[in-house]
């Protein structure tokens, strides 16, 4: 039988990730026999929630007691972490003892002097129903009803604070993985959590060519490494993708002067698009992320900050679309959009007013640009000029007119091209999907 473990909200802007938390409980949960009977899951959340530290992620750990060890997910200080087989049933007792042990963890671990950081612990048998997990991903869910829940069923949980990492602890063990990606996580020892490590490009670089199901290694545009976190954290660096089998191999090529800790694969929802709702533009509402599909009704403009804005009209209605500054070199792609182009737009919406803060863009059919030029004169072969609106053409030389029928229509090629256009992997949000992964998943590669 399994034990469902779900945590959050346990870290801060200064330090900790909740991660980290799974790695302290498989530490001592090991001690007792007890192990994990599937991966470890990171289930990133609702990405415009104004509260999230950073990347609004849960974890969840489905623990049991069986025998058979399966296959290695990780290593903590040089000991392995296996799947074990899910066979022996688990007493009232052993759960709670589970409960009682990531409660320790939490309280040894999380950031306690920070009030935006609000830990809470969700321990149950019974998986919770999906619908949790859908709606705190797409939308913005209220404690009180994640508690009328835990109420109402036969669940130990708690929460620090003001509890409100229930509601991701309880999203987490709701998850029933359809689409998912994997990532290697790997920390740092406890005394280095706030050093910066320095790293070998060129090793990063070698990752992303060997690991073919991986992404979002390497911005060679902005000539940066994206594995590593931009804060510090207990997290060394990790990496995506959809093989567990091939993440192992960073391992042994990802080159840093700091060696980790410890490692583990957590099977995680990032890359998937599932916080994306496809609706027309007259039902968008604030914190959601929408595909919407309409025609560039208003010309991109470079506004204060560098940010690119635009409007896209369907027939419910018209919004703000934006290229914010961090999406760096897609913003002139989006640039060279005109009126009436169709475009699909992948995106997520803060507040009000609502603007689609864009993640990827398809080009679905570019306007042609149609102009009208006064005809060459038959006589001196140099372009007439116009005689006034509707009066056809004269030649400025020899006087020449010629009628309005006589223009010369011509089409101006467009720079853009049709196709799909995201954010660079820098700008990347993490449950957005990578085009590299819509392209593996077209040629059932993944
Ligand atoms: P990190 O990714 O670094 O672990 P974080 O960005 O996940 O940090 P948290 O510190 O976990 O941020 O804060 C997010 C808080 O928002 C949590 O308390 C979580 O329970 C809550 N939350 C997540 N999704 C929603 C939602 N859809 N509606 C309401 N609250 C949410």
């Amino acid at each position: 039988m399994t034990i469902y473990v779900g945590v959050d909200d346990t870290d801060s802007k200064v330090g900790m990730c909740t991660t980290y938390i799974a790695i302290e409980v498989l530490k001592r949960l090991m001690k007792e026999n007890l192990g994990i009977v599937s991966y470890p899951r990171l289930v990133r959340l609702n990405p415009n929630i104004p509260w999230k530290t950073r990347g609004n992620g849960a974890i969840a750990l489905l623990i049991g007691t069986g025998s058979a060890r399966e296959q290695i997910i990780g290593e903590i200080n040089g000991k392995p972490i296996f799947i074990i087989s899910d066979e022996e049933p688990c007493s009232n007792e052993l759960v709670e003892d589970v409960f009682s042990t990531v409660c320790e963890v939490i309280e040894e671990f999380y950031i306690s002097d920070d009030k935006n950081t609000n830990p809470g612990v969700v321990v149950t048998c019974i998986k919770p129903p999906s619908t949790f997990y859908w709606s705190t991903v797409r939308s913005v869910v209220k404690l009180e009803s994640v508690m009328r829940w835990l109420e109402s069923q036969k669940v130990l949980y708690k929460g620090w604070g003001n509890k409100r990492g229930l509601i991701g602890a309880l999203a987490a063990i709701s998850w029933s993985p359809k689409d998912k990606t994997y990532e290697l996580l790997t920390y740092k020892n406890r005394n280095e959590w706030l050093k910066r490590p320095l790293y070998d490009k060129e090793s990063v670089k070698m990752l992303d060519k060997v690991l073919r199901c991986s992404f979002d290694n390497y911005d060679y545009v902005e000539d940066c490494a994206c594995i590593f976190p931009r804060a510090l954290t207990p997290v060394l660096y990790g990496v995506r993708g959809d093989d567990p089998r091939e993440l192992k191999l960073a391992l042994k090529i990802v080159k840093t002067n700091l060696r980790p800790y410890a490692w583990l694969i957590f099977e995680t929802n990032q890359g998937t698009d599932d916080h994306i709702v496809r609706v027309c533009i007259g039902k968008i509402r604030s914190r959601m992320s929408v595909l919407i599909e309409g025609i560039v009704s208003e010309k991109p403009k470079i506004i204060e900050g560098g940010h690119v804005i635009f409007k896209v009209q369907d027939d419910t209605g018209e919004i703000y679309c934006a290229a914010y500054e961090p999406t760096k070199g897609f913003r002139k792609i989006v640039l060279q959009l005109i009126p009436g182009d169709k475009v699909k737009i992948w995106g997520s919406v803060k507040e009000y007013p609502n603007t689609v803060n864009v993640e990827k863009i398809e080009v679905i059919e570019l306007k042609r640009i149609i102009i009208k030029r006064p005809p060459l004169c038959p006589i001196c072969k140099k372009r007439m000029t116009s005689a006034g609106k509707g009066k056809g053409f004269k030649c400025k030389r020899c006087g020449t007119r010629l009628p309005e029928d006589t223009a010369v229509i011509e089409e101006i090629p467009r720079k853009l091209k049709e196709g799909i256009y995201e954010v660079p992997p820098v700008a990347r949000r993490h449950l957005s999907m990578p085009i590299k992964r819509i392209k593996m998943r077209e040629r059932g590669l993944c």
